[in-house]
């Protein structure tokens, strides 16, 4: 019989850290100007645009096609082409240099129509609860190629928790 922990995992809800989970050292997170990758990826699954589209070789290379991403972080500038690239959804730029007590949270977001500044955005949680109601900050396009990075800001408490962003309908929906 599965324990929770385990159903959880095999769900894609993550507990805990696991090899593939990468975050930085809160010490520097804090500093650093436009931000962290973080990867949430833990299953070996066939796949490595997280490296392949990195500019600066953050995260390093695969050795089998089938394993986990590992960040250096001492390379990554927070350009977000892994967050367009990650075909999964499980790449994000996390900047808490922002603004004091924010975290400006830079996700995917695959929905049309194309979002906009100022925008009202529900951020949503693991299992897509929404848990803050934001503006859209910035409307990013690392390739220029209409997949676009989402910089929503919430308060830096729900950095760990918010993964994804659902524009509001100007009805409120
Ligand atoms: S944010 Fe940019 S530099 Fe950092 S890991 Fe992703 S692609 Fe590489
Ligand atoms: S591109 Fe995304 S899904 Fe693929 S290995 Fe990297 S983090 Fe995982």
């Amino acid at each position: 019989m599965p324990t929770f922990e385990e159903l959880l995992y095999c769900s894609g809800v993550l507990r805990g850290m696991r090899p593939g989970v990468c975050v930085p050292e809160e010490e520097d997170w804090i500093r650093k100007r436009n931000g962290y990758v973080v990867i949430e990826c833990p299953q070996r699954i066939p796949c490595n645009p997280c490296h392949t589209s990195c500019p600066t070789g953050a995260v390093l290379p695969f050795e089998d096609i089938n394993d986990v991403p590992r960040v250096d972080y001492s390379k990554c500038t927070g350009c977000t082409r892994c967050v367009a690239r990650c075909p999964g959804l499980a790449c994000f730029v996390v900047d808490l240099a922002w603004k004091e007590g924010w975290a400006l949270m830079k996700l995917p977001y695959e929905m049309l129509p194309k979002p906009q500044k100022g925008m009202e955005a529900d951020c949503l949680d693991r299992e897509g609860n929404a848990v803050y109601r934001s503006r859209i900050e910035q409307v990013l396009e690392p390739f220029k190629d209409r997949t676009y990075v989402v910089a929503v800001p919430v308060p830096v408490e729900l950095k760990d928790s918010v993964r994804a962003v659902r524009v509001v309908n100007s009805d409120g929906r």
